[in-house]
């Protein structure tokens, strides 16, 4: 088993070469096809989230242990199953839902394990897919990938969930109706894929970068280069003076989340998703007055990403541009996320090293 592991916060990662583990109980071992990077792996590198006002959300204090092998979008095939894991196959192809949880709260029994106060996710707080091989705690963790291929399918676990998950969130919306989306990497470019099948919302996308905004360009969105002006005028430019009835907000720093609470109108949503780190400061007789709702979304549930990626493939849904490189670029990767380089989604999936 190789891997590329976080041994210490705000160090490169470590090449690490072991035998592989041998699945117990329910266990299932899969071969790693591929695997995405996702900008939460940086805030795991680094070891801390931003809070605003230089203070800092330490990983460390939510439970992340090291050494760890990052990496939870995470497609594989099945090499070896414990004698108690039922219904899965070697061979199989699967992707992992990655957003485990203890099994035994109400979170957990009611199906949404993304939001268990106890997590286990993979890739953050037990081993994930920076690496060959990957251990699975039970098959039911396991999704079938409707045959996609596994350089596309993987970052429908993190990346296309969550854009689905906010989606959902920002919904109902008519035909007359403006959705602004703030940020057009990643999660936006899945949100630009996703769209045109849940909502006949007008939409904008507002980013920095002009690159990305000409690829949302190219999918019929309208766009706003915020790095050109005021951004709250361009927008209504589009939407009108009253502004728009849902914001999406994938970047959530200080001054995306305060442009997109100041264009709500009334009985907006605002649905915080971005870990760029900040805070938003809200009069609260504006809420209530204009009767808004602010929101975060966190990934999806295991139910959610099945029916996400039976929508991709049964509509056969264009891919968001992927740029396949191998697991030794995994610290460089990482880096050109940090800078904003990235266009659309890395997948790592030469995984020797
Ligand atoms: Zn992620
Ligand atoms: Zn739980």
């Amino acid at each position: 088993m190789k891997s590329a592991r976080l041994v210490e916060f705000g160090a490169p990662l470590q090449f690490e070469e072991k035998s592989d583990p041998i699945p117990k109980g329910t266990e299932v071992l899969l071969e790693v096809m591929a695997c995405g990077v996702c900008h939460s792996d940086l805030h795991l590198r680094d070891g801390y989230y931003q809070m605003g006002k230089g203070e800092k959300l330490f990983v460390k204090d939510r439970g992340v242990k090291l050494p760890l092998t990052p990496g939870h979008e995470v497609v594989g095939r099945v090499l070896q199953v414990g004698p108690d894991a039922k219904d899965i196959s070697l061979g199989e192809v699967k992707l992992v839902y990655p957003w485990i949880g203890c099994g035994d709260c109400e979170e957990c029994e009611d199906g949404t394990p993304q939001l268990c106060s106890a997590p286990k996710s993979l890739g953050i707080y037990q081993d994930g897919g920076y690496s060959d091989r990957i251990l699975v705690p039970h098959p039911k963790w396991l999704l079938d990938t409707h045959g996609l291929a596994p350089e596309y399918a993987c970052s429908y676990a993190c990346a296309g969930l969550t854009a689905y998950g906010a989606l959902k969130k920002s919904l109902p919306l008519s035909k007359k109706d403006y959705l602004l989306i703030i940020g057009a990497g990643g999660l936006g470019m899945f949100a630009a894929q996703i769209l045109p099948l849940m909502t006949d919302a007008q939409v904008i996308f507002a980013d920095l970068d002009e690159g990305r905004l000409a690829k949302i360009r190219e999918l019929g969105f309208q766009t706003v280069n915020s790095s050109e002006g005021d951004v709250s005028d361009a927008v209504r430019k589009f939407s009108g003076p009253k502004g728009v009835s849902s914001v999406i907000d994938f970047v959530n720093n200080s001054a995306t989340s305060s442009l997109a609470f100041s264009l709500l109108k009334k009985n907006g949503r605002m649905i915080s998703v971005g870990l760029f780190g900040g805070e938003l400061k809200i009069p609260t007789p504006i809420l209530s007055l204009r009767s808004l709702t602010v929101r975060g979304s966190y990934t999806g549930s295991p139910s959610e990403l099945a029916e996400l990626l039976k929508i991709v493939s049964e509509k056969k849904l264009l891919p968001i541009p992927v740029q396949v490189k191998s697991m030794k670029e995994a610290d460089s990767i990482l880096n050109d996320l940090s800078s904003g380089k990235v266009l659309g989604r890395v997948v790592l999936s030469d995984l020797r090293i």
